[in-house]
Formats: structure tokens, C-alpha cells, sequence
């Protein structure tokens, strides 16, 4: 009881600074997600018309993430883009969407592959 009113009072302190200590590192992560413009801020929609030249937004790491799948196409985000025969959508955003292709289309596109051979 002699040392209540200090207990409380350094607990506090510590958890504050526990807390300070925190934010301190959260704000250097918290940049990370801020948009930063990638190099070429507009890919061009990847949908089964050979016409169709939209540009869709992605950051570089969204578009890396879509091409690490050699089925994955970005499209944008519109029915119109879409050939439900042959893919089916797999990630929605308001930016763009994914699309994966299935059956012969994703063997031609697993063969179309620039990544997946060398050159
Ligand atoms: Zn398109």
C-alpha cells in the first residue's frame, strides 16, 4: 500500500512510452502503403479483344502478383472485358480486375508465357 500510488504511476509511464514507442515505428510502415506512382502507371487491359487498348492502373507490385501466375490477366474492371468461356474472374478491385484463364486458354497462355521461357 506504501508504494501503491508510484506502481500506478510507473505502469503508467511505461505503458505510454510503451505506446509512443509504437506510433514511433508505425509511422515509417505506415508510409509504405501511401500511393506511390509506379514507373508506368498504366498497364493496358489484357482482355480477349485484340482492339481493346484501355489503359488500367496497377502499382508495380499488383502487376507482378498478376504475372507470377502465367494464367493471370489484368482486365478492366468491366463485364465487357470479360469472355466468361473462357476465364472467370478471380480478383476484384475498383482499379482493375484479375482474370483466370481455364481449359485450352490456359494451356495457350501457360505456353504464351514470355516468363516461363528463356530468352
Ligand atoms: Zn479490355
Amino acid at each position: 500500500m506504501s508504494n501503491g500510488v508510484s506502481d500506478v504511476q510507473e505502469r503508467a509511464g511505461r505503458n505510454e512510452s510503451r505506446y509512443r514507442n509504437l506510433n514511433e515505428r508505425m509511422e515509417p510502415s505506415n508510409a509504405v502503403h501511401v500511393w506511390v506512382d509506379p514507373p508506368m502507371p498504366d498497364w493496358i487491359c489484357e482482355c480477349a479483344s485484340t482492339e481493346c487498348m484501355k489503359p488500367v492502373r496497377l502499382t508495380l507490385a499488383e502487376y507482378e502478383a498478376v504475372r507470377a501466375e502465367s494464367t493471370h490477366f489484368l482486365v478492366v474492371p468491366s463485364d465487357e472485358h470479360l469472355s466468361p468461356v473462357v476465364e472467370r474472374v478471380v480478383q476484384r478491385n475498383e482499379r482493375y480486375w484479375v482474370v483466370e484463364k481455364f481449359g485450352e486458354a490456359a494451356e495457350v497462355s501457360e505456353a504464351l508465357d514470355p516468363r516461363s521461357h528463356d530468352t
